[in-house]
């Protein structure tokens, strides 16, 4: 290994893969990044952050954190700063339009960070070297050799790399993931459908603010309801609010290959058909043609492990969870804040190819636990929202208490402990 610090090779340019490879920069690694497309890019859409997403940003390096308070919007109203989202009744028929029933609030210390995705990522993409990134790369396979030598990657372009570990932050139809559990067929190597899709829109905040009242539109709301529920929050520091609709029903998506197909707004009133006024005014003011988006996640067949060797799955790639809980790219970087303390340790450049094993086994060790519960615990979530759930249904009470225990056991964890933790589980497995 070249001057006793591994190469690392990247498969996927999304928030995980860039985290991770500015993270391993600031740590004086060698890091290449493999990505499909011909540029890093993200969809039009906001992402929420909860307080242990932003506690691992910090760790994995200051100026990720920078990235993202240049573009962060929090609830515009001061006294709201700490409110996740406000929970309201989205069946009450008898209230105006924005003043809904509140059912409860859930707050945490850092309120509903959120930003728009494009222009988060357009903020990190400055801190990754244009020289480490290589475009149009679609990894097709990997070949790990027994021993000593090089992992080699070869992608679709005919191409070939080869690095000392390789990292798969491909996403939810990871290739990396079907490479470690055999092959495409292999139950797991394939996400699954939830049977919930999401409308989602942009809406300028002005125009929110009319239809909807100051409250709605500055600052998040959820609208409960049977089979749907509809989240909004502000982004782009307040200027947009951030639409999404998500519904439950027991048709199978039409095609697996793609996440997302065209619709037209009838679709979102057909399902909403039952939703109170403020709901009705939300979808009024959404595009007439729109994507829906199929949620899938890797809930069916979770992976027993993210370590193959030096190859690892991170993010996504190892548990792609549906979004009820907001937090699913929040627990992308925390995986790459532990994975990057993890590699940076001088006895794992010391020990070589043990050493990245080792890394890789710590990281599989600290990390399937909590990551997997989160891609059950949203399905759970979602379930909640729709008073769906086996034991709840619509009980108000038992729905905030179980959502407050739920999103809590995300929020409370602190990174440093993950840390300390994982390292010492590292030392154990070196010793
Ligand atoms: C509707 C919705 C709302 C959400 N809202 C939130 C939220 O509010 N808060 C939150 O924390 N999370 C949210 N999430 C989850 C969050 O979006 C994901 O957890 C996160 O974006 C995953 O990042 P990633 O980098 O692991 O994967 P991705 O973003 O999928 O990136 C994977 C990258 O790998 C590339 N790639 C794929 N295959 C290959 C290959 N074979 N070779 C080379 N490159 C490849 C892709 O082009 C892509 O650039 C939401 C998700 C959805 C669907």
């Amino acid at each position: 290994m070249a001057a006793n610090k591994p190469s690392i090779a990247i498969i996927g340019g999304g928030i995980s893969g860039l985290t991770l490879a500015i993270a391993l920069i600031r740590r004086g690694l060698n890091v290449q990044i493999y990505e499909q497309a011909r540029a890093f890019g993200e969809i039009g859409a906001g992402v929420a952050f909860g307080p242990n997403s932003i506690r691992a940003m910090k760790t994995c390096s200051p100026d990720i954190f920078d990235a993202f308070e240049k573009v962060a919007t929090i609830n515009q109203w001061p006294e709201k700063k700490n409110v996740w989202f406000d929970f309201h009744d989205g069946y009450d028929k008898d209230s105006p339009v924005g003043q809904e029933k509140l059912l409860f609030t859930l707050s945490s210390e850092s309120g509903n960070n959120a930003v728009h995705r494009a222009h988060f990522l357009d903020e990190v993409i400055k801190l990754v070297p244009d020289e480490i990134t290589h475009f149009r790369k679609h990894l097709d396979t990997i070949e790990q050799p027994i021993g000593q030598g090089k992992v080699k990657m070869t992608f679709h372009d005919g191409t070939a790399a080869e690095a000392d570990a390789v990292i798969g932050c491909d996403g939810i139809k990871s290739r990396t993931r079907a490479w470690m559990l055999g092959g495409d067929d292999t139950p797991g190597a394939a996400p699954v459908y939830t049977h919930k899709y999401a409308y989602r829109g942009l809406i300028p905040m002005q125009r929110a603010v009319d239809a909807l009242g100051d409250d709605n539109a500055r600052n998040s709301k959820m609208h409960l309801g049977q089979d749907g529920h509809i989240l909004t929050f502000p982004v782009s520091k307040g200027q947009t609010m951030n639409v999404v609709a998500f519904y439950t029903n027991n048709d199978d998506w039409p095609d697996a290959q793609h996440l997302t197909k065209s619709t037209e707004k009838k679709h979102v009133y057909e399902d909403f058909k039952h939703f109170g006024p403020t709901v009705q005014k939300i979808i009024d003011m959404l595009e007439p043609n729109l994507d829906c988006w199929a949620i899938f996640d890797t809930g069916d067949h979770p992976m027993q492990a993210y370590n193959k060797g030096r190859v690892c799955c991170l993010g996504d790639a190892g548990h792609a969870t549906s979004p009820h809980h907001g937090a699913g790219a929040g627990m992308c970087i925390e995986d790459t804040a532990i994975m990057a303390e993890l590699l940076a340790e001088k006895t794992v450049h010391d020990a070589g190819i043990k050493g990245i094993e080792a890394a890789f086994q710590a990281f599989n060790d600290c990390r399937l636990e909590r990551t997997q519960w989160l891609v059950q615990s949203s399905r759970r979530t979602g379930d909640l929202y729709e008073w769906r759930a086996e034991h709840v249904g619509r009980d108000i009470e038992k729905i905030h208490t179980e959502c407050k225990e739920r999103d809590e056991k995300i929020w409370n964890v602190k990174i440093d402990d993950l840390i300390t933790e994982a390292k010492q589980h590292l030392r154990t497995l070196l010793s």
